[in-house]
């Protein structure tokens, strides 16, 4: 016990004011590279998440008071994928020098319809769904945290690997999840498109009531369609999620005779056991196994 207390001490000597004083200041505007950001740079950096747990990212806007911090940041981190529209406006009002970094373009985008213009196809944003995007982020961080300090490089990269090994677990865990239903039992009916970079990882077939963004309204039409499919394919269960008023979906309910499965964390990590990503995603998957097997 004494030794460890001993250690202890040191280790807060190490650390010592100094070094608090010159933390890395990043701001993040995804709850998933808010978490990535903590992962990868310790107690070297210190984050500022601006899209809190819980708010929808389609519909954020940056106030002041997020401008402000963003023009002190050293790195400044985003979903991409065409997810802030507002990135043009927070460099220009910020008049920032730091690198802003849109994550989401450094990897492969899966393609979606444009709900405004179905003949055209945009990038879907939701890319944190698969963990291979999330692994390839967790390196893009890490390098860009290297180029703001290139002496933490030894921390960082250890960090950096440790949180990918804890995704590769993460990984081996769902497959053995999603294992346990049939291939004709993996259809994910949700109440908006944001599952297709989940639906590659695992084998599974979408079928979205609503388009990219969550206050697009669905046509009568294409919940007749959903309705129809349903019933055809015997499919169990559908998925509202944490930010959404479910209603159109307990419509959809009431008649196909399908449960609704429960509510799923479609555009980034809330409150309690989804306030990781680790959390998050475990409850995703296991609500939707549970609901479907
Ligand atoms: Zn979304």
């Amino acid at each position: 016990m004494k030794a460890f207390v001993l250690f202890l001490f040191c280790t807060l000597c190490a650390a010592g004011p100094s070094h608090a004083a010159d933390k890395i200041r990043v701001s993040s505007f995804s709850t998933i590279l808010t978490e990535i950001a903590m992962q990868v740079g310790g107690g070297r950096v210190e984050v500022t998440g601006h899209v809190k747990p819980g708010i929808d990212p389609h519909e954020f806007e940056p106030k002041p008071a997020d401008l402000k911090i963003v023009s002190m940041a050293q790195l400044i981190l985003l979903s991409a994928k065409h997810m802030e529209g507002y990135v043009g406006k927070l460099e220009e009002s910020t008049g920032t020098k730091a690198a802003v970094v849109e994550v989401g373009n450094g990897f492969a985008s899966l393609e979606m319809k444009d709900e405004e213009n179905p003949a055209r196809k945009v990038e879907d944003p939701h890319w944190w769904h698969s963990i291979s995007s999330v692994q390839k982020a967790v390196r893009i961080v890490r390098d860009e945290l290297i180029k703001v300090s290139p002496a933490d490089k030894a921390a960082f990269t250890a960090n950096a690997a440790a949180y990918v090994a804890k995704l590769d677990a993460l990984l081996r865990w769902a497959k053995v999840e999603v294992a346990k239903l049939p291939r004709d039992k993996r259809v994910l009916v949700t109440s908006h498109d944001a599952f297709q970079y989940f639906a590659k990882e695992h084998g599974f077939t979408i079928y979205a009531i609503e388009g990219v963004s969550s206050e697009d309204q669905p046509s009568s039409k294409k919940v007749a369609g959903i309705i129809s499919l349903i019933k055809t394919q015997k499919v169990k269960a559908i998925f509202a999620e944490t930010i959404e008023n479910p209603k159109v979906l307990t419509e959809i309910t009431r008649e196909t005779g399908a449960v609704l499965g429960g509510e799923l964390y479609a555009d980034g990590l809330g409150e309690g056991d989804a306030a990781t990503y680790e959390g998050m995603y475990r409850h995703n998957v296991s609500i939707i196994v549970d609901a479907l097997k």
